[in-house]
């Protein structure tokens, strides 16, 4: 398939190829769109095996990110970039402030922040280059780590799930068995032992292990163990496509709550889960909180205002639970419904032109 070809079967609004010789910068930039405002997501900087897969890498990730911003209630479209290289070898100065001047040729229709591969001080660099940069460190203004914001996010969510299954929102005794207790799952492991729910962990560092059964009083299983672990709550937060075929059916939970990205192998995985009892709530849904805590940077950065805001992911999950039942649908499906009919609806208001252009 060609270039133009794989681009048109998602709808994707642009694309730009950025390179620099000097410092070997080999970027690609997706947008998918500006239907709900500036499309915002992180620059993944990875060895891609070939330009091909780098850019059906940033074509899939940004067309996620128009869907996760459009659940989460925000006034943001959705991109992504990919630089290709090695992250452990490839960053310098010059090249992510190259890679800052190709971010300021959009003029603000697409925002960077970090991503697998990139850091806040990777972000601070390319900011010197242009103000549509944001994940930057706090001693600059920004909003920093937001992994304890991302855990904040699956509370909100499991309270939510909570509510709807047994009418109380209260996690007090409930027991999470959580995979992956890096970056996210150890601030979930640390929020949920403050509700006093019961927590179980798995990882594939032992040394992650012992950091959460210390410090939060959680028990370990082995990494296969995990997923049939008696529970009211999985968690996911290592990888993606851990719900499938093989999964599915060992799992041993009533809802499924964590912040892996792309939970789902395929979309039929989430009819499997239905099928067997189990509540899914949608993982670009529920782990929206890192994104919330960046895009505040856009208005000067206020934790206050970000906590707030990730507390609606309660209300959007509700939202979503409502609507699979309304339509008969998984809540997966509903998501992608909500999100399409945000974009439809308020999209829309754009021909109600402001005094001269649209903010963006
Ligand atoms: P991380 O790298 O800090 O943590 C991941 C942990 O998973 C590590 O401790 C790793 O050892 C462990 N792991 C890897 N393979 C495993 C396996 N097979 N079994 C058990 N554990 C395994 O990453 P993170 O920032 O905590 O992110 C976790 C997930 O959440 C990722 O999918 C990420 O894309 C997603 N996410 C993160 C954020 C954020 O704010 N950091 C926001 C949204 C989504």
């Amino acid at each position: 398939m060609g270039v133009f070809e794989e681009v048109a079967v998602e709808g994707h609004e642009q694309i730009l190829f950025g390179y620099d010789k000097v410092s070997g910068l080999k970027t690609i930039i997706a947008i998918h769109s500006t239907a709900l405002g500036p499309a915002l997501g992180g620059t993944r900087f990875f060895p891609y095996k070939s330009e091909e897969a780098a850019l059906e890498d940033v074509l899939r990730l940004s067309k996620g990110m128009t869907y996760k911003a459009a659940a989460a209630g925000l006034d943001l479209g959705g991109g992504k970039a990919v630089i290709i290289g090695d992250p452990r070898e490839d960053k310098s100065e010059r090249l992510f402030r190259a890679y800052g001047r190709v971010v300021d040729s959009l003029q603000g229709r697409y925002i960077t922040a970090e991503d697998v591969g990139t850091t806040t001080t990777d972000m601070d660099m390319v900011r010197r280059e242009t103000q549509w940069a944001l994940g930057n460190s706090v001693g600059l203004g920004g909003s920093g780590d937001p992994s304890p914001v991302t855990a904040r996010g699956l509370i909100a969510a499991a309270q939510a799930v909570a509510q709807r299954l047994w009418g109380n929102p209260d996690l007090t005794g409930r027991r999470f068995a959580i995979q992956g207790v890096g970056k996210v799952g150890s601030a979930f492991a640390q929020l949920l032992a403050e509700e006093r729910a019961e927590v179980i962990v798995s990882d594939a560092y032992e040394s992650a292990v012992e950091a959460a059964v210390e410090n939060y009083g959680a028990k370990p299983v082995d990494p296969d163990e995990i997923y049939k672990v008696a529970c009211d709550f999985f968690s996911p937060c290592a990888l993606g496509g851990i719900l499938n075929q093989e999964t599915i059916p060992e799992l041993n939970c009533q809802a499924v709550v964590g912040s892996a990205n792309n939970q789902l192998a395929t979309d039929e995985d989430a009819d499997r889960l239905a099928e067997r009892g189990i509540l899914y709530a949608p993982d670009f849904v529920v782990n929206a909180g890192g994104l919330i805590n960046v895009y505040d940077e856009l208005h000067g950065y206020s934790r206050t205002r970000a906590l707030y805001r990730v507390d609606a992911i309660f209300t959007a999950t509700q939202e979503i639970l409502k609507t699979a039942e309304e339509l008969g649908v998984n809540p997966n499906q509903a998501a992608m419904t909500v999100a399409e009919r945000r974009i439809e609806e308020i999209g829309g208001l754009r021909k109600f032109r402001r005094n001269g252009a649209d903010r963006n």
